[in-house]
């Protein structure tokens, strides 16, 4: 992409309404602007890395076995009356009346839904386990939206429904969501902890929440820091094999973890005093098994191999999709601006040239484009006719990991800057090695392309 030819309303002021940085360098880097209280549109930038987002959501999903499918927004009040839950929902449920007088509703999640689609066509053990998920715009009408998009009142959630024959092949798909979740954050650079969460009126061990630690985080959270030690890696998953799936979840889940509902102040204090931390979180996600709720109240049933009807076993389980964004903001930049982790990056490099005009740097610069485009990488070239100064804050803000600064000076020399937005670093390579080095960085990190 041609900076010229894109549209990135960068803001010079900082938006006073923003309160904490993820906000800030989001409006000021152009990649959202509010339309109503809690409701975004999504400007270009802000729509790539979104789209970036999701993508690795879907393709880890469906790597678990997940079946991906879209559910509309729009619900009829009937199916939440079935569940009871269109009484008990209260405020945050956004009500609308259609011209016939019927009463619908903006879909705050979805079980209610897929549990109607669930019931129509299975009746069998045999079409079981089945994951159906989707990822969709939900509206909550949050009675205080803030923070731009981590608590807005339409945003983009993915939400997958397990259906299984039994107790324990649900709880499985509960460890296959959870494995999944930990690969999904730590392709985007984010360690988002599991921590045991509140089960609500269902009550049970059966729900973790996965937090991002951040000072601004609306949770409050108590673990042993042994946990931030853990990483997932390149391990390979067979996501059919419960042995393993279960030991996973051991691994990351047996030191203490939790958040301010579920804390035990006696067990924290069995943790080596130097090991124990209470800080802040950032919700990114949450699984649930909750058995027979639904598909009880919905008479979703299915047969068993000996002839008996049974209510199917279900869980949810949610990723918060545009909320990420902030997140990975909160725990990724500096006072300069924002610094994406190659995995979510809007554009894998930045080109600049410090003197539009001059027929070498010019040229130069747009031989790395081609090279970068060939090599199927999406290179972000400002192409303005701008100070270099101007050039540099610009990029810094949009916080692309990798960028090229080509000048006749260097040009003279047969080299180019190769800058890391992260350190800071620079080395001084030919264009090809250059261009080489961001070929194999990225090889490490398969983004899928944006738009
Ligand atoms: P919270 O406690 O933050 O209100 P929740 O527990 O009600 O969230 P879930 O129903 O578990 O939310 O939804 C799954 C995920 O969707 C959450 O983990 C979070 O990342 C995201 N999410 C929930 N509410 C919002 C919101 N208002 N804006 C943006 N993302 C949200
Ligand atoms: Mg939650």
């Amino acid at each position: 992409m041609r900076l010229t030819r894109y549209f990135l309303p960068v803001l010079k002021e900082t938006p006073s309404e923003a309160q904490i940085v993820s906000h800030r360098y989001m409006l000021r880097a152009g990649m959202i602007k509010q339309s109503a209280a809690g409701i975004y549109s999504w400007l270009p930038l802000g729509f790539r890395v979104l789209k970036k987002i999701e993508s690795i959501v879907h393709e880890e999903q469906m790597r678990a076995g997940h079946v991906p499918m879209l559910m509309p927004t729009m619900q009829p009040a009937d199916l939440w009356r079935e569940s009871g839950r269109y009484d008990d929902y209260g405020q945050e449920m956004l009500r609308i009346t259609d011209r016939h007088e019927r009463d619908m509703l903006f879909g705050p999640t979805n079980e209610e839904m897929v549990t109607d689609i669930f019931r129509s066509y299975v009746k069998s053990y045999k079409d079981l386990p089945l994951t159906l998920y989707h990822i969709q715009w939900k509206f909550r009408d949050e009675i205080r939206p803030r923070f731009g998009v981590m608590r807005g009142r339409e945003f983009y959630m993915k939400d997958g429904y397990n259906f299984d024959l039994d107790r324990d092949a649900a709880l499985h798909s509960y460890n296959r969501h959870l494995v999944s979740y930990l690969r999904t954050y730590e392709r985007m650079g984010l360690q988002a902890i599991p921590m045991r969460a509140d089960g609500g009126p269902i009550g049970g061990d059966y729900t973790h929440e996965f937090l991002v630690l951040a000072e601004t985080g609306e949770s409050e959270v108590f673990y042993d820091s042994a946990v931030t030690d853990l990483t997932f890696g390149d391990r390979e998953i067979d996501y059919d094999n419960v042995a393993q799936c279960q030991s996973i979840l051991e691994e990351f889940t047996s030191k203490y973890a939790r958040t301010d509902e579920t804390h035990d102040e006696a067990l924290f204090n069995e943790i080596p005093e130097e090991r124990r931390r209470v800080a802040r979180g950032i919700e990114v996600g949450q699984i649930f098994y909750f058995g027979t709720k639904y598909s009880e109240a919905m008479g979703a049933t299915v047969q068993t191999a000996d002839g008996n009807t049974v209510p199917v076993e279900m869980g949810s389980h949610g990723i918060g999709v545009s909320r990420l964004l902030g997140a990975i903001i909160e725990a990724s930049h500096d006072d300069k601006g924002i610094i994406w982790p190659e995995g979510v990056t809007p554009f894998h490099c930045g080109i600049v040239n410090l003197k539009q005009g001059d027929e070498a740097a010019d040229a130069a610069c747009e031989a790395l484009y081609a090279a970068l485009t060939a090599a199927g990488l999406e290179p972000l070239y400002d192409d303005r006719n701008e100070r270099a100064g101007g050039k540099f804050a610009t990029m810094d803000l949009i916080g692309l990991p990798w960028r090229i600064t080509v000048g006749p000076r260097g040009l003279a020399n047969g080299v180019v800057e190769l800058t890391s937005r992260r350190t800071g670093e620079s080395e001084e390579l030919s264009p090809e090695a250059a261009v080489q080095k961001i070929v194999e960085i990225y090889a490490k990190h398969p983004t899928p392309r944006g738009f």
